[in-house]
């Protein structure tokens, strides 16, 4: 560039950062809407508090004081005195299943079932309310929670159900237990082979046990029926209605199917979708979706789609989590790899075709040698195709080699994670791994000491979507059981500022649109949330009491407690 041309794009330059706020001040519109009197916690470094918000259309317009907001204040702008309440960006869980979790909220309760009987008497209620035929499914049973805690089996149901095919998962959703007429149906007898990555529990007479691990759920899975499209829109719109109340105002829903998409399009087309989706279906999919020619982030601010989610293995609580060590007390028990990992060449294709055609990755990793493995195909990926910012993910990356964290910030790989489960999970895992390894587990802490960008989500509906538990989880760490009050492995613990920034910047990194949603800065989409406390102030463990008045997307009130109580 010549003397002269230089000189002549600095005056552009500097028109373009001096005209708009000269305009500003001779003809300011006035907002939609202004939240004054709040205690703005931006999640943006460059002006980390306010104490008002102006929005103008979906966007937000200014934050500062009330004062300066109130220059924004015009005859038709909606004013909401927050009255010196928490305004919060809103949630974005990193990690969902947002059909499984609308399903379950109407679905049976198995989770708090604290023995074999009542278990089986919860199932047998809801047989006796269910249409002939039709299925029985979620439930999320735990039987961690039983004294003793044996796997159940399908004699403790069989006869409350003999005309209702029922399959009850496990919380973890690595296991399931059918009833003998799921069985049927699904032509599983003493002579079915156990599938790669899955295995049927047998008695001792091989017989199962109704216990279906990993893969081997498929042999039941292909025999329900699909959802119709009108049962899957009625519990999409309940999804959405529920995500409002508790504050979340964007997800990214992992293993989306295509009927999942569909509905979605349609709601967006109707102008109802309350929570932003960002779409991740399952890697089994590449191909299609290399054919659309869509990238990573595809779409617009309400839906997006353009990654894909993988699976390397199983879960801890299902001895199917892949180690290098065997489990404590499961003789040569190491867990297992996924069907997507047989062989690993197989995902090592996919990887590379997805990255070929500009997708996301994010792969569910749980056991120390599952993502090592995972790690190892990521690096062969950039090795093949070079640098670019591609943001692989791991999901849940619970339980960490020591050697690799270092290389996870290399790879510049985003720990997607759930500070839920690390309660939940913390009531057991030291008896299946034992101290060392348990030490390496939502090791949070060292993941942002090491410089790994964190992502904060549920897996609901593994785990609650209610993002102030798993607020509550990550700043605690106090397990479930009470037996850990002053933190499970607490040097892991996070701060709330910490927990709230992966919550919300970490999470919309990991969707690629920290620059659309994330903070409360001017210019970005006005998502905020609007809490019954100050979750900076009160104690640690009163986190989990606070609850959220008033959800705003786009500027727009998706959820009203207010509103809520009166009906
Ligand atoms: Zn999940």
């Amino acid at each position: 560039m010549n003397p002269r041309n230089r000189t002549l794009w600095l005056l552009v330059l500097l028109s373009c950062l001096v005209l708009p706020e000269w305009n500003q001040a001779q003809s300011r519109p006035e907002a939609d809407l202004i939240i004054t009197d709040a205690k703005v916690w931006t999640v943006d470094k460059s002006l980390p508090m306010a104490q008002a918000v102006a929005v103008l259309g979906d966007r937000i317009v200014a934050v500062g004081s009330s004062t300066d907001i109130d220059t924004w204040h015009g005859p038709h702008t909606h004013l909401i005195d927050a009255g010196g309440k928490l305004l919060l960006p809103g949630f974005n869980d990193a990690h969902v299943h947002f059909v499984s979790g609308g399903k379950q909220l109407d679905s049976i309760q198995l989770n708090d079932a604290s023995s074999p009987e009542e278990f089986a008497r919860r199932i047998g209620d809801r047989a006796k309310v269910t249409p002939k035929g039709e299925w029985i499914l979620g439930g999320n049973w735990d039987e961690t929670k039983w004294n003793p805690s044996n796997m159940p089996t399908r004699d403790l149901i069989d006869a409350l159900t003999p005309d209702t095919p029922v399959f009850v998962s496990r919380y973890d959703g690595h296991m399931g237990l059918a009833n003998s007429l799921a069985l049927r149906l699904a032509g599983i007898t003493a002579h079915t082979p156990d599938p790669p990555g899955g295995t049927v529990v047998r008695d001792a007479h091989r017989n199962p046990t109704g216990a279906l691990k990993d893969a081997a759920t498929d042999y039941i899975y292909k025999v329900i029926p699909p959802l119709t499209h009108d049962q899957r829109l009625k519990i999409v719109k309940r999804a959405l209605a529920y995500a409002a109340s508790v504050g979340v105002t964007s997800v990214q829903h992992m293993v989306a199917s295509y009927e999942d998409i569909a509905v979605y399009t349609e709601l967006l087309q109707h102008g109802a979708l309350t929570t932003r989706i960002y779409a991740a279906p399952s890697i089994t999919h590449v191909d299609d979706l290399a054919k659309l020619g869509i990238g990573r982030a595809f779409g617009g601010p309400y839906l997006r789609i353009g990654a894909l989610k993988a699976f390397a293995d199983g879960s801890l609580g299902s001895g199917t989590a892949y180690f290098y060590e065997p489990f404590l007390n499961q003789g040569n028990n190491r867990g297992l790899l996924s069907d997507e990992m047989h062989p690993i060449s197989l995902m090592r294709d996919r990887f590379m075709k997805a990255d070929a055609a500009g997708l996301q990755i994010c792969t569910h990793a749980i056991g120390d040698e599952g993502i090592s493995t995972i790690l190892d195909l990521y690096a062969d990926v950039i090795k093949a195709h070079g640098e670019t910012d591609r943001r692989f993910r791991i999901e849940h990356a619970q339980h960490m080699a020591a050697k690799d964290f270092e290389r996870f910030a290399q790879l510049h790989v985003i720990a997607s994670v759930q500070p839920y489960h690390a309660i939940d999970d913390g009531r057991f895992a030291e008896s299946h791994i034992g101290h060392d390894r348990a030490s390496r587990t939502y090791a949070f802490r060292t993941f942002l000491d090491q410089g790994v960008r964190l992502a904060f989500g549920t897996d609901w509906e593994v785990a609650p979507l209610d993002p102030i538990l798993t607020v509550y989880a990550a700043v605690t760490r106090a397990t479930l059981d009470g037996k850990n009050p002053g933190g499970w492995f607490p040097e892991q613990k996070l701060s709330v500022a910490e927990a709230i920034d992966a919550y919300t910047m970490g999470s919309a990194y990991a969707e690629f649109q920290e620059k659309e949603k994330g903070s409360i800065t001017t210019g970005k989409l006005a998502d905020m949330v609007l809490l019954s406390d100050d979750i900076f102030a009160v104690a640690p463990e009163k986190i989990r009491d606070v609850r959220v008045l008033k959800t705003f997307l786009g500027g727009r009130l998706v959820f009203d407690a207010a509103a809520a109580h009166q009906r």
